[in-house]
């Protein structure tokens, strides 16, 4: 599609709408010349310069792309409004389409019935299910794995709530073990489930952790922020074909949190929360006597613990999943090459001689680290640091990874033969999350390869 053309079409029809209202004058105190904004936005254009380049394939790095076209003339159209999706009276239409892309998300997990709504943030939407696990199990802990994502213990934190932290394996996995020792000690009220976590990509066993829950009388919340689009390759034929039971098992789970804005093609402003029992509504209520006076329809205010929200991001979603639904034949694909992409990635790492594979990517993330400078935990550490820095700097073929920060022993359990002479190392890590990594992958391995010969030995 044309971007440029349909960005126009976009503001003229909306323009088309408006005129219908009536000509009126436009207030004096909002003018600009041209000339004025044409100075002003040069400058804009000039300081948006410095970014790295997220939409290239040479930028493997952290979890950041662009929003799909679709996504981006959807949410200018309605940004050109501007309904707040906090009420029906703020929105009716992309209020309307948020409901429908959020049963397409609980369709997605398979959830038989849902309540659920869009959030600004992946932090918000795990707000919203902690705060319905204190609510439904108040006194209780939440238990986590060490490798889930920060915001769980800071959001216990603001909620008052104990959080526990459970090991992980030597994937980085929840360890099962552990779990049940934790659960065993009957404080835990809800086991968090990270489905991708967000450092290695690592799937946690959700549909063992459930059954163990579940003999303990805890609720399990999964959070997929980064991998829950990964569930349409659940089951696939093929190398991206994932094994289908943790992703099966989310079905029966008591609420689920997915990002949009990170696979689901979004631009940020859109996280998204669905709970399994619909009746958790009744922890949201609360008094309005401003927003709500339209119509006695469920306004999405009235479920959500946000105030004012953007209806573009739901026109954007909506508009962008008509157009690649979330079936493995629409989004699926997006998905399948970026994880095709970290498996033929991975296996050139196997074979390198001066890099080598940190732990084989359970979806689209792959780590590994330098050899050249010796199989121990410093020199890693340095290395690691070293290409980063040489590949971002490099001004004719530059190269964009991100560090992640391992301990010894997580170290050792993967490679016991690298020495651990310090409590930790940086290493490298690439999240491969735009398609056109899969054509792209050799020439990242072949270039980071380069920078890795050019550290002293
Ligand atoms: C990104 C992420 C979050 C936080 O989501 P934001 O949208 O960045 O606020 C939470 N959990 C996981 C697993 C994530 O990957």
């Amino acid at each position: 599609m044309d971007l440029e053309h349909w960005l126009t079409t976009a503001a003229e029809a909306i323009g088309d709408w408006q005129r219908g209202y009536g000509a009126f004058e436009p207030h004096p105190s909002l003018n600009v010349s041209d000339e004025q904004f044409g100075a002003a936005f040069g400058e804009l254009t000039r300081r948006l310069t410095d970014n790295y380049p997220f939409f290239h394939p040479s930028y493997a790095g952290q979890m950041l792309k662009p929003p799909h076209p679709a996504a981006v003339v959807g949410y200018l159209a309605a940004m050109l409004i501007n309904p707040n999706n906090h009420a029906l009276d703020g929105g009716p239409a992309t209020a309307a389409m948020e409901k429908e892309v959020v049963s397409q998300l609980a369709a997605m997990f398979g959830l038989r019935t849902h309540l659920g709504h869009l959030t600004t943030s992946g932090t918000i939407a795990n707000l919203e299910a902690l705060y319905v696990a204190r609510e439904l199990h108040p006194g209780k802990a939440v238990a986590y794995s060490t490798e889930a994502h920060y915001t769980h213990g800071r959001m216990c934190g603001v909620l008052g709530l104990a959080g526990v932290p459970v090991g992980v394996d030597a994937a980085g996995r929840m360890d099962l073990g552990e779990l049940d020792a934790v659960l065993a000690g009957g404080q835990i009220g809800t086991v968090v489930a990270t489905t991708g976590t967000t450092g290695l990509g690592a799937v946690d066993p959700v549909h063992e952790i459930v059954a163990m829950a579940r003999a303990h009388g805890a609720r399990v919340h999964v959070d997929a922020a980064y991998g829950g689009f990964f569930t349409l390759l659940a089951g696939q034929a093929g190398p991206a074909g994932l094994d289908s039971a943790p992703w099966l098992a989310i079905a029966d789970c008591d609420s689920v949190v997915v990002d949009p804005h990170k696979h689901g093609l979004q631009p940020y402003g859109c996280g998204a929360v669905m709970f399994a029992d619909p009746g958790v509504g009744r922890f949201y209520v609360h008094d309005s006597p401003y927003t709500y006076f339209t119509s006695g329809d469920l306004h999405l205010g009235e479920i959500s613990l946000e105030c004012s929200r953007a209806g573009a991001s739901a026109a954007a979603a909506w508009l962008t999943f008509r157009l690649l639904p979330l079936t493995a034949d629409g989004l699926g694909r997006v998905l399948a090459a970026g994880r095709l992409a970290a498996l033929e990635w991975a296996q050139l790492l196997r074979e390198s001689a001066v890099l080598d594979l940190y732990q084989p990517p359970q979806l689209d993330i792959i780590t590994y680290f330098p050899v050249t400078g010796g199989r121990a935990l410093s020199a890693i550490d340095g290395g690691s640091a070293s290409i980063l820095q040489a590949g971002m700097a490099d001004g004719k073929a530059p190269v964009f990874l991100s560090t992640l920060r391992i301990s010894a022993d997580a170290m050792h359990a993967r490679h016991p033969e690298v020495a651990a002479d310090a409590d930790g190392a940086r290493i490298l890590r690439s999240v491969l999350m735009k398609p056109e990594s899969q054509t792209y992958a050799t020439a990242l391995h072949a270039r980071v390869e380069e920078l890795a010969r050019q550290l002293p030995q």
